[in-house]
């Protein structure tokens, strides 16, 4: 008999109907002698419907309130999760965020889980009853209600996972495991029994949205088996792994491509290169609170070089205008800005022991006439940035080219 933390995500409690197949599964789970605890979503919906009844009164809600106004989504499924495995007679019991102790820090719509109190589920579990948690919020030192941000459910599973040392995590969701890309993009799209947890860090970071990022990153911190299945399918999905298995010829150089639409370049042109260019360039835009994704700094003639960076779109207009700021300060030459470009990575812990895979990727953009724009590489990925409007076609032939495509007669 082993612990097993089940999450199930929005599309997964949809319905009253889906929320009894779910009590269905973790009972039927519990019959083959697990102990469960659950981690659930609001139903689909609803936390985008609660945050639009707040943006009808102001666009600049406090961000604590906001808190204690999405976390009522996830309140509502575990009481009718519970209600619905108690119908069928498996004893559960139902806990939000603060009621078991789920300590974050204080940043409110985005907080960081501190610290989990395990000894009330300890205690339900050893009198044989299935835990309900509410995914996504937790409580601060103060006791004010906090939330994980947005996909915050998987974070929670995993964090119970390792406060519970739990055999292994299960996110189930509306896709049956983790596809060597996108399906809707690419039609030949194979779901992968297992991926490195290396892999799927940059398949989060990349693009792939199956899972939260912060949830893998717990994964790997605290060492949790994680496992993404279909909550409508049966099958035993991908298994998220430590191992990087054998390192025989076999492996394949590229696992997987994710790839981002919402990305836009800024390029300062003609500035001094001096020590601390950079640092002046990028400091401001970090201030101002602007993630940056790439950043490149081209070698420098005449004294004076350029620095080019990516930023998430909807934060272009504002990176832009900090960087004029600066441009003006420097004296640099011009500001460019466009934002209708996107990224494409091919990642695979295999890229380590292969030989030409960047040279095979660049020649797939040449025969297709894709004009890269931006490089960008670590130990198990290459990043490029091209136009926009060529990412579909690049996904779908690089997937070709690195034999990703699902053989015939498999799908
Ligand atoms: N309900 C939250 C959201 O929609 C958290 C989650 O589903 O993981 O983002
Ligand atoms: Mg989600």
């Amino acid at each position: 008999m082993s612990l097993i933390v089940q999450k199930f995500g929005g599309t997964s409690v949809g319905t009253v109907e889906r929320i009894q197949a779910v009590a269905d599964k973790v009972a039927s789970f519990r019959e083959q002698g697990h102990d469960v605890v659950v981690a659930v979503s609001a139903m689909s919906g609803e936390t985008n419907r609660l945050i639009d009844l707040a943006q009808r009164i102001t666009s600049q809600p406090s961000a604590r309130e906001m808190d204690v106004l999405v976390s009522t989504g996830e309140q509502v499924t575990i009481a009718l999760l519970c209600i619905a495995l108690e119908n069928k007679g498996v004893p559960a019991r139902s806990y939000t965020g603060s009621q078991v102790k789920i300590l974050t820090d204080s940043a409110h719509t985005k907080a960081r889980i501190k610290h989990i109190d395990n000894s009330a589920i300890q205690a339900d579990l050893a009198a044989d009853k299935v835990v309900v948690v509410a995914g996504f919020q937790g409580v601060n030192e103060e006791g004010d209600i906090t939330t994980l941000g947005r996909g915050g459910s998987d974070t929670t599973a995993v964090a119970l996972a390792a406060a519970l040392n739990a055999a292994e995590c299960q996110i189930y969701t509306d896709v049956d495991g983790v596809y060597t890309t996108d399906p809707r993009v690419v039609e030949g799209a194979r779901r992968l029994d297992k991926i490195t947890f290396e892999e799927m860090l940059e398949m989060a970071s990349l693009g792939s949205k199956v899972l939260q990022i912060r949830a893998v990153e717990f994964a790997g911190k605290y060492s949790v088996p994680l496992r993404v299945l279909s909550s409508f399918a049966e099958g035993s999905g991908t298994l998220i792994t430590f191992d990087e298995g054998d390192k025989s010829m076999e492996r394949p150089a590229v696992s997987g491509i994710a790839f981002t639409r919402d990305e836009a370049k800024l390029t300062i042109l003609g500035v001094p290169d001096v020590p601390g260019v950079a640092s002046k360039v990028l400091g401001p835009i970090s201030e101002g609170n602007v993630e940056v994704d790439v950043i490149v700094q081209n070698v420098a003639e005449d004294g004076s070089t350029d620095i080019t960076f990516t930023v998430h779109r909807n934060e272009a207009e504002k990176a832009e205008q900090i960087l004029r700021k600066t441009a003006k300060e420097m004296n640099a030459r011009e500001v460019i800005a466009d934002a209708h470009i996107a990224k494409v990575s091919i990642i695979g812990v295999g890229m380590r022991s292969h030989a030409g895979i960047a040279a095979k990727m660049f020649q797939t953009f040449a025969d297709n006439n894709i004009n890269i724009q931006l490089i960008t590489t670590s130990e198990i990925k290459i990043s490029v940035v091209i136009e926009e409007k060529y990412i579909e076609l690049a996904v779908r032939t690089l997937h070709s080219a690195f034999d990703l495509d699902v053989d015939d007669g498999q799908k």
